[in-house]
């Protein structure tokens, strides 16, 4: 017999930033939680992605929670190590930790509508619970292309998030295969210490350079004894990135920008034919835009060559669509994550007894990309059409604003179900559209922010100030409630 599910108000899946800082907010707003995490550590991908000078590339004044500051930063973009740290300590301060169940992955949630409950099965537990927010993160499950002839390779092979350091790549020839946020961290810190490496190359990324500061002593102290001094930094950082999102709307403005990108080029980079290799092809921010002032130096070294993208593998040999081909002992896929459907709808079954990975089809649509169609009472984080070049705590903390306000006006109002209303979502979701097709994301280029129909189910068109206005208060009469 199985034994009785545990019976809960709000389970969270996932102990990342999304899922902590709900439940945060929760334990303010006194509502009952869970999470369950699948791993046996808190802390998403700054757990699982450890590969040589990870960092944000948002300054961490503005890439933390807001109501939990932290003066000690060492850099203006945080390392991973430092980022992880900061995830646990937080956690630990508001008293979420005993509040999490590791080791328990949601295999499968479905929607009991008689009962007006999400019944959950997890890898060794049984749940139910009144509503659900998944938080289990856009960038979890890594991408590794299918290459013909890869299950012939005789060396070493590991994506970047999960790197391999018990192998040493001192002396080794190395293949890069990708040229996206991840290559352009761990490439230069490698490069010295290999005897060769190919970075395959599918398309040459625009690469601004980074304000990399160490951040002084002083400013630290400053911080500390005048909090409001890191406040105002970080409303000046918010304003900026604002700004720049604002500034893609504007074409004379992209083309200053990527002034300042071939200035990247050219200052790393002699060889006018390199020069031109890495030169990109598509206007700036239509793919994520990155920050680097060591990328373009590290492949202008004699030991890099950078060729097309990787057309086929045969042993140790790896052959680029140019033809051009290398040996390599080691293949690290900096190739990304399945980020424009979330792997989790394939463990979601709404009310109409679908998973949300069928109704879906590829291309995901939510309300406000929080709630979505045929699943009353559960929030996705992070979700469809929500992301802007800013801080992800952005969007984080405007979510947890509108599910902490949901929860508590069904507590309120003795609500069981919170449905979206279809003819809402529906109209919404062509207005997002509509604002899209004007935007640079959707200019022409390939990238993740496109699904597999080719429609932009990742950027949100509008200003972030119109995101937080949007979910700062959960509106009943908006939805479909009872
Ligand atoms: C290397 C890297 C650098 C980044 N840098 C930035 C940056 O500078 N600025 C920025 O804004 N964003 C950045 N991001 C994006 C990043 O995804 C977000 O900033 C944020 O960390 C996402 O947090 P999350 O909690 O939503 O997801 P995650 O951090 O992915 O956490 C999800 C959690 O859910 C758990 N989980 C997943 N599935 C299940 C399941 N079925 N059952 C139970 N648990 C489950 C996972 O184990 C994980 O712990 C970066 C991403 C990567 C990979």
């Amino acid at each position: 017999m199985n034994p009785v599910p545990h019976s809960v108000e709000v389970l969270i899946i996932g102990a990342g930033f999304s899922g902590i800082g709900a439940a945060i907010q929760l334990k303010a707003a006194g509502i009952p939680f869970l999470i369950l995490e699948k791993t046996a550590e808190i802390g998403g991908v700054w757990r699982d992605n450890h590969y040589p000078d990870c960092a944000c590339d948002i300054p961490s004044a503005l890439y933390s929670y807001s109501f939990a500051p932290n003066p000690n930063w060492n850099h203006l973009f945080a390392k991973q190590p430092e980022i992880k740290r900061y995830c646990e300590n937080t956690a630990q301060v508001y008293g979420i930790v005993d509040q999490i169940r590791f080791g328990q992955e949601l295999l499968t949630a479905h929607w009991e509508s008689n009962q007006s409950e999400w019944v959950i099965k997890t890898s060794t537990a049984d749940y139910r619970a009144k509503f659900l927010v998944v938080a289990s993160g856009p960038m979890h499950v890594p991408v590794t292309p299918k290459v013909k002839g890869l299950e012939s390779f005789t060396g070493i092979q590991f994506h970047s998030s999960r790197w391999d350091h018990s192998f040493d790549l001192n002396d080794k020839r190395v293949a890069v295969i990708g040229t996206g946020a991840s290559a352009i961290q761990f490439v230069p810190p490698i490069q010295p210490m290999v005897k060769k490496l190919t970075l395959f190359q599918r398309t040459a990324p625009w690469v601004l350079p980074k304000m990399d500061l160490v951040i002084p002593r002083g400013w630290q102290e400053l911080f500390k004894r005048i909090p409001f001094a890191q406040r105002l930094l970080r409303t000046l950082l918010y304003l900026q990135f604002e700004a720049l999102n604002s500034s893609l709307r504007h074409p004379q403005l992209v083309k200053r920008m990527e002034a300042i990108g071939l200035r990247n080029i050219r200052r790393g980079v002699k060889d006018p034919a390199l020069r031109t290799r890495l030169t990109p092809d598509f206007s700036l921010g239509c793919k994520r835009i990155l920050q680097s002032n060591t990328w373009y130096r590290a492949l202008a070294k004699p030991n890099v060559e950078v060729v097309s993208g990787i057309r086929e593998i045969q042993g140790s040999c790896l052959i680029a669509d140019d033809g051009s081909h290398c040996d390599a002992d080691v293949l690290i896929f900096a190739t990304g994550f399945e980020v424009s459907v979330p792997p989790i709808a394939k463990r979601i079954i709404g009310e109409s007894g679908t998973t949300l990975h069928a109704r879906w089809d590829g291309s995901p649509k939510a309300y406000l990309g929080t709630m979505i169609d045929d699943c009353p009472n559960l929030f996705l984080m992070l979700g469809p059409n929500l992301y802007s070049f800013a801080s992800a705590f952005t969007m984080i903390e405007a979510q947890v604003q509108f599910i902490v306000s949901a929860l508590s006006t069904a507590r309120q109002k003795n609500l069981y179900t919170i449905a979206v209303d279809p003819v809402r979502s529906a109209s919404y979701n062509e207005a997002v559209q509509a604002s899209l097709q004007r935007s640079i994301w959707n200019s022409g280029c390939s990238s993740y922010f496109l699904d597999a129909h080719g429609r932009n189910s990742t950027n949100w068109p509008w200003t972030t100030f119109r995101m937080r206005s949007r979910l700062a208060r959960f509106r009943s009469a908006e939805f479909l409630t009872r």
